[in-house]
């Protein structure tokens, strides 16, 4: 990690980006908020898509 960023993550430190919580890694997302969108599923994949063999949604793109 640069002094840079080091002396930016002092001054701003990373915070959650759905609460404001504060969490270790830029861009990082608080647990809690984590587990009520992540998600994961096989979802129906059009069938005119004949190169995929699966689609998959990883979260819930609603709310936060
Ligand atoms: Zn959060």
């Amino acid at each position: 990690m640069s002094l840079i960023t080091q002396l930016f993550n002092l001054l701003y430190p990373p915070r959650c980006p759905s609460c404001g919580a504060m969490v270790a890694h830029d861009g990082d997302w608080c647990p809690a908020c984590l587990a009520a969108i992540w998600h994961p599923r096989r979802i129906n994949k059009p069938p005119a898509v004949r190169h995929l063999s699966a689609c998959y949604c990883l979260a819930d793109y609603r709310g936060a």
